[in-house]
């Protein structure tokens, strides 16, 4: 029988987390700026923000921290997660690649999310915090936060970017059954939300100003803890569970991948899946091609600059050294609303400077074809999000077709898309469009980057 399925045991889940900064050449310039003072951000000020744990892990330059065993308990509900080879696709596409996916949407949530919120919800518990705040784009990050704070007895409170709230209505229910509250953001809640509000009431929201209302609240109550979903060095290294497991899976499957493929918002299930694989070329292991794929109506790593710039548009949190649309920049509202970030986890811009991620965009409509010729072959819905992956796969197996190369191919399906049907129902019925952003919209947003940030 063709092997389709690479599953790992339980006691195979990873003990630690890779941290690839260990394995990154070291650098002079710091991956966050203070806000108040203009110098680089001091761990005083991030524990002020953050459990020691968090700050431990956000600065380190360990290459590994060990997972509390609370917290590989309850990884071990869902993983290790399972590799597939995609066999029927690669028929359908008449391919002589080898195509192979990890899928994340076997998470209780239906995506990578809990990997981070998880152990977050723990040391916050630890440091004794009852309560968890914190922003969403699509909803998955809610809805990880919310049932990661039930898990330890905390209470959640979740600012959900407008347009995905309307869009997504499920999402709040989930986040609800968990037992978190949901506010549709700009909220007249914060003072940062009044202010978006009252310059235009129909605002779409997006995650920099939803970053802002949930850094307001939790900097009023000593009680909650700010929680984050992407981006952060240590959320980084806590999704690399990911391609841990599917390094070993790909050695179950007697094989490596040439090119390793992930979808871009804020950069933690492509680092994810990549970082380990590129850990092991960094210390001199085989080669990998790394694509980061994001939609063209976002292109933050396509069209961004390289800039110290505040991930929330109220300006309240820190600087962060990262590629950026300007933290003005509010993306037209597609449906892979969580790939609408302006800014991107420092240490992807760190590994596109060192030439071990090469970054893409593609439209929308795209997308939605390679997720429905994925979903009527390998028998998964993708996440809206992962089908920006998969549209990357199709194209790089079709071009190993047209240079008649075998190559293998492994991307991540981050997510399952039984969210996601209005959106896929609006695809069927021919009302998407490629939603593209204007010129206009960029130079304008690229105007809000701060110019010296360093004082
Ligand atoms: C949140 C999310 C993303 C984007 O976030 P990253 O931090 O870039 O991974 C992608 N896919 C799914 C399914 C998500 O939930």
């Amino acid at each position: 029988m063709e092997k389709i399925k690479f599953q790992l045991d339980e006691k195979d889940l990873p003990a630690t987390w890779y941290n690839i900064v260990a394995d990154l050449p070291e650098t002079d310039e710091p991956a966050a700026v203070s806000p108040t003072t203009g110098k680089p951000l001091t761990r005083d000020e991030l524990l002020q923000v953050m459990p020691e744990q968090l700050v431990e892990q956000e600065t380190s330059t360990e290459r590994e921290f060990e997972i509390p065993e609370p917290v590989r308990q309850l990884y071990a509900q869902w993983r290790p997660s399972p590799l597939f080879r995609a066999r029927r696709l690669e028929r359908a596409l008449d391919t002589p690649a080898r195509i192979y996916y990890k899928y994340e949407g076997v998470a209780p949530t239906g995506s990578h999310k809990p990997n981070t919120g998880i152990p977050q919800a723990y040391y916050n518990k630890l440091a004794g915090k009852t309560g968890l705040v914190t922003e969403t784009g699509a909803g998955q990050w809610g809805s990880a936060a919310a049932l990661s704070a039930s898990f330890f007895g905390m209470t959640a409170k979740v600012f959900m970017v407008k347009v995905s709230f309307q869009q997504k209505p499920y999402r709040r229910a989930l986040m609800e059954s968990f037992g978190a509250v949901c506010i549709p953001s700009p909220s007249i809640e914060t003072a940062a939300g009044r202010a978006i509000l009252a310059a235009d009431p129909d605002s779409p929201g997006s995650l920099g100003i939803a970053t802002s209302e949930a850094l307001e609240v939790a900097a009023q109550d000593p009680t909650l803890g700010y929680t984050l979903g992407s981006a952060a060095n240590h959320v980084l290294a806590h999704q690399t569970v990911i391609g841990q497991e599917a390094l070993r899976q790909m050695a179950m499957a007697d094989d490596y991948p040439d090119i390793v493929i992930g979808c871009s918002g804020g950069g933690s299930n492509l680092a994810g899946l990549s970082f380990p694989f590129l850990g092991e070329q960094l210390r001199g292991g085989p080669a990998v091609r790394v694509i980061a794929v994001e939609p063209a109506a976002c292109p933050t790593l396509t069209k961004g600059s390289i800039a110290y710039d505040y991930s929330d548009t109220g300006r309240l949190g820190p600087l962060f050294r990262m590629h950026t649309l300007g933290h003005t920049f509010v993306p037209p509202p597609v449906h892979a609303g969580g790939l609408r970030a302006h800014g991107i986890g420092p240490l992807i811009s760190r590994a596109i400077e060192e030439r071990l991620i090469d970054p893409i965009a593609v439209g929308q409509l795209g997308c939605f074809e390679a997720g429905v010729q994925f979903a009527r072959t390998e028998g998964i819905l993708p996440a809206p999000e992962s089908t920006h992956a998969i549209r990357a796969a199709i194209d790089e197996a079709k071009r190993c077709r047209e240079e008649g190369q075998s190559r293998a191919i492994l991307f991540g399906l981050s997510g399952h898309g039984h969210f996601d049907l209005t959106a896929y129902d609006k695809y069927f019925a021919g009302q998407l469009d490629d939603e593209t952003v204007d010129e206009d919209a960029l130079t304008r947003a690229s105007a809000s980057i701060p110019e010296a940030p360093l004082r």
